[in-house]
């Protein structure tokens, strides 16, 4: 159904375009009845509420959560009560085929100015566009490291004079950000891991920018990482973060295109003519802080282009780490534990020799071994191990019978601490080559886990 947007629908926006003519027949959208605006029930609600809802340029509030925006024109719709779990999986499921369109209207519609979208300074710049398109008022937030690049400053700016909107950047804590430099220096990261300057540069504002929010919006997809965004649905309770209401379940996360391929994001931002990051006529897809963000080549995951010194199941920043179904070693504490046993084990194959502790510590011990092996260290319920499954039994296939030995060993659990100490465990899946004439093994030092790359590895060893 085409969807055409009336002048009515248009004036509750602060847009420089114009929506007069603005026509997506693709689309399933169907535009929703907007009669509560002017409800004396929707009026009443506004007036009780009126200590939290600012209008445009209003004194903004001077605390740690975001402060009103400059895209809020207008007192927000109606404003629900926090929904039951069962409430939003039942919403999830009725909007998993809706389109992008009709789930970013959804949400605005229920949260007015409780709801915010987060936004990278990439090419979630849909996001932004999808909700000047709903017509209804919506706010913008994006977290300033203070390590973006030049390119994407200057993007923000364009998107602002585009869509006549003033983000809310967040910043971090500048005592915070003073610790961290001068105890460790402008790039700790490359050494110890993201995950510290992530905590202070962007997570724990992130938080609190949270804390003054009922729902965010995301640019989430599931096609972004094959591991940890494979299962992100349209809107569920943030797993991780809390709203202004505190506790878990207070905060809402929307994700409107987790169905969107990211080749169909790029022809809605080319038909639309939305301004995008000049970044990625350089080959950069996914867009983070400078230092920690690259071009990937043609048939790179765009997730190659981010911390690409590190594992692959370290690849959340901490703002979706609700996504990783288990802490990671060296994880901030915000990932949900899974429960051990209450999965299938996985690499389950005659060619693939199951190791206990005992197994593993003989490997450790033996300096002269008769055979190489290869042991993969795994969790079952990790979804990278998952991923690579079906190639890691091939290549055992492809083994069998040789001189060359293939294992696995659960290391999650009670052998996690072992694993970690003993067997360079850093994140899941971690596989070691154990050479014939040498107890020390040696760590694959690639994501690529596909057939051919961990033969090349094997055959280069042995
Ligand atoms: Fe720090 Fe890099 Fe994380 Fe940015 S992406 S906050 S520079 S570790």
């Amino acid at each position: 159904m085409a969807l055409a947007f009336t002048s009515s629908t248009s004036i509750a926006f602060s847009s420089s375009r114009t929506e007069q003519g603005v026509q997506l027949s693709s689309t399933k959208f169907q535009q929703s009845d907007r009669s509560h605006l002017v409800s004396p029930a929707a009026l009443n609600l506004s007036r009780k509420r009126s200590g939290a809802v600012k209008a445009l340029n209003a004194e903004p509030r001077r605390n740690d959560t975001i402060v009103p925006s400059a895209a809020t024109v207008f007192a927000p719709d109606v404003v629900e009560k926090p929904i039951e779990i069962e409430d939003i999986e039942t919403l999830a499921k009725d909007l998993e085929d809706a389109s992008p369109l009709e789930i970013m209207d959804k949400a605005l519609q229920k949260y007015g100015n409780d709801i915010a979208i987060a936004f990278s300074g990439a090419e979630d710049v849909a996001l932004i566009e999808y909700a000047h398109l709903t017509g209804r008022p919506f706010r913008v937030f994006s977290l300033d490291t203070g390590r973006l690049n030049p390119e994407t400053y200057k993007f923000f700016d364009a998107v602002e004079k585009h869509y006549g909107i003033r983000i809310e950047y967040m910043f971090p804590d500048s005592v915070e950000v003073q610790a961290l430099v001068r105890t460790k220096g402008l790039f700790s990261f490359y050494e110890d891991g993201h995950q510290e300057c992530c905590r202070v540069r962007k997570v724990r504002p992130l938080r609190r920018a949270l804390k003054g929010l009922r729902a965010w919006i995301t640019g989430q997809r599931k096609d972004q990482s094959p591991g940890t965004r494979s299962e992100v649905p349209v809107v569920q309770v943030d797993p991780v973060f809390e709203g202004m209401d505190g506790g878990s379940g207070s905060l809402v996360k929307w994700n409107p295109v987790a169905n969107v391929a990211g080749n169909d994001i790029w022809n809605f931002l080319r038909t639309m003519d939305v301004p995008v990051n000049s970044l990625h006529a350089h080959g950069y897809v996914s867009i983070g802080c400078e230092p920690c963000t690259r071009a990937v080549l043609p048939g790179q995951h765009e997730r190659e282009g981010r911390w690409w010194w590190e594992d692959a199941k370290a690849k959340e920043c901490g703002l979706h780490k609700g996504n990783i179904k288990e802490e990671t070693v060296n994880g901030d504490g915000n990932g949900e534990v899974h429960a051990k046993g209450s999965v299938s084990d996985i690499f389950n194959s005659n060619d693939i020799v199951s190791l206990s502790r005992p197994g593993m510590e003989n490997l450790l011990k033996m300096e002269d071994r008769k055979d190489p092996w290869m042991v993969v260290l795994y969790a079952p319920w990790c979804q990278f191990c998952q991923a690579m499954e079906a190639s890691y039994v091939e290549f055992a296939e492809k083994l069998a019978g040789s001189d060359m030995k293939v294992g696995k060993f659960r290391a999650d659990g009670d052998e996690k601490a072992f694993a970690q100490q003993e067997l360079q465990l850093g994140s899941f899946p971690t596989i070691l080559f154990f050479p014939k004439h040498s107890s020390r093994p040696i760590k694959y030092p690639s994501e690529k886990r596909d057939v051919d790359s961990l033969m090349a590895f094997v055959n280069a060893l042995r």
